[in-house]
């Protein structure tokens, strides 16, 4: 306190410490196997460590790279919309290239929100959704995905997503492949999103960090819609696509009059960012097909291997269809209902660390029984930590 007031503000009081935080330290302290925090314990392919160490000792990027990013990475980024999606991007006026996924959603909503702006989140959206509305001002509308028991899956409801649309929204922040549930949005869903931003004029911000991590369907941009390209500031990260989540490079493409705006907030965030890695980067995008086919081959087989263990663990299983994180429901292990209670005496009762999915929820009482398992683990560790919650139940 100081002049009677708190020191932080009120905007940010309700957030704390992010439970990614929070859980890997729990990790650390207890010596336990981390299935909470998404990072890959291996690191990404070798040419790509050794083209950041070949930038940072030939000189590239150690000063500051120019303030969109520098022109290899995002020559590299519109070809790979392009390659990937037949989307077509400037790569002077269309990509800006951020400090991660993280920067380019903050400065996307400290740049496109007017105080009491709504923006829908699909629910249980990803932390650091919520915190950046907030210190933009805006409100923010959770729209609920509904777990389905019987098919394992989280479904939208596309008349929810209508209703949930007032005078004063302002943005969807869209999510596919879904984190913490797996889900990726069809065909179908993307199309009726586009239908309503179009209907009510509303901006599309859709996180795709996880367009590479899809083991069912096919990962759709929305960008890809008729009329969303000039209404849509689509995100992506080289964290879970290429195995540097440290290395902290994302992006954002979209219609020049969008990236202006969000490069606006981005320039007094950070200005820049991760020189060498740009480049490193820019090699990542240009990696052969078979790359991105064997990191899909192994999480899928790593996605195999958690959902069977958990299951045969007593945990109900929502089998993801994207990403690398598998939503569990604990309530059949014998009556265990609060997410929060169970992740946090994990660790003491078996040496594995999970995140509830309750903190991801305004609606906590709905994410109550559900936590969060990644697999971006090695083989063995998974089989460790399976081994270790077999002996739970009962
Ligand atoms: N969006 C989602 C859905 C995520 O899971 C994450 C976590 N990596 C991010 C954004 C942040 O990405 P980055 O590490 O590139 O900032
Ligand atoms: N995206 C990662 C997850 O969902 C965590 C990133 C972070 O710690 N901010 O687990």
């Amino acid at each position: 306190m100081t002049q009677g007031r708190p020191l932080l503000n009120r905007r940010l009081t309700e957030f704390g410490t992010t439970i990614f935080a929070e859980m890997s330290a729990l990790a650390v302290r207890t010596g336990s196997i981390n299935l909470g925090q998404g990072f890959p314990d291996t690191d990404g392919p070798d040419e790509i460590r050794e083209a950041a160490v070949r930038a940072l000792r030939d000189g590239r990027g150690n000063q500051y790279p120019p303030g969109p990013g520098v022109p290899e990475l995002r020559t590299a980024i519109t070809d790979h919309q392009q390659r990937r999606y037949g989307l077509a991007y400037d790569p002077d006026t269309e990509v800006l290239v951020t400090a991660g996924a993280t920067e380019a959603i903050a400065a996307a909503m400290l740049a496109l929100l007017e105080p009491g702006d709504e923006v829908i989140a699909l629910e249980p959206y990803y932390d650091s959704y919520a915190a950046s509305i907030a210190m933009a001002g805006g409100t923010r509308v959770p729209v609920t995905l509904h777990p389905e028991a019987a098919s394992g899956t989280y479904r939208l409801d596309l008349d929810e997503l209508r209703a949930a649309v007032t005078p004063r929204t302002r943005l969807i922040l869209l999510n596919t492949p879904h984190n913490p549930t797996g889900t990726v949005l069809t065909r179908e869903e993307l199309a009726a999103v586009a239908g309503l931003a179009r209907e009510r004029d509303l901006l599309v911000v859709t996180d795709e960090v996880y367009e590479h991590l899809v083991f069912e369907g096919e990962h759709i941009p929305l960008a890809s819609f008729p009329g969303m390209r000039e209404r849509t500031v689509t995100v992506s990260s080289a964290g879970k696509t290429f195995s540097f989540t440290g290395w902290k490079v994302g992006w954002i493409t979209g219609s020049p009059e969008l990236v202006t705006a969000v490069r606006s907030a981005k320039q007094f965030l950070t200005y820049v960012s991760a020189g060498p890695f740009q480049y490193a980067v820019a090699e990542a995008l240009r990696l052969p097909d078979s790359y991105y086919d064997a990191l899909r081959a192994d999480l899928r087989a790593k996605r195999d291997l958690l959902s069977t263990g958990l299951a045969e663990a007593g945990f109900g299983v929502y089998r993801p269809a994207g990403t690398y994180f598998v939503t569990t429901d604990i309530r059949p292990l014998g009556g265990e209902r609060d997410g929060f209670a169970f992740c946090r005496a994990l660790p003491g009762r078996c040496g594995v660390v999970a995140i509830p999915n309750a903190v991801f929820y305004d609606h906590r009482d709905q994410g109550a029984p559900f936590v969060r398992f990644a697999f971006c683990k090695r083989a063995d560790v998974l089989e460790e930590a399976v081994s270790r919650l077999k002996g739970l139940a009962g």
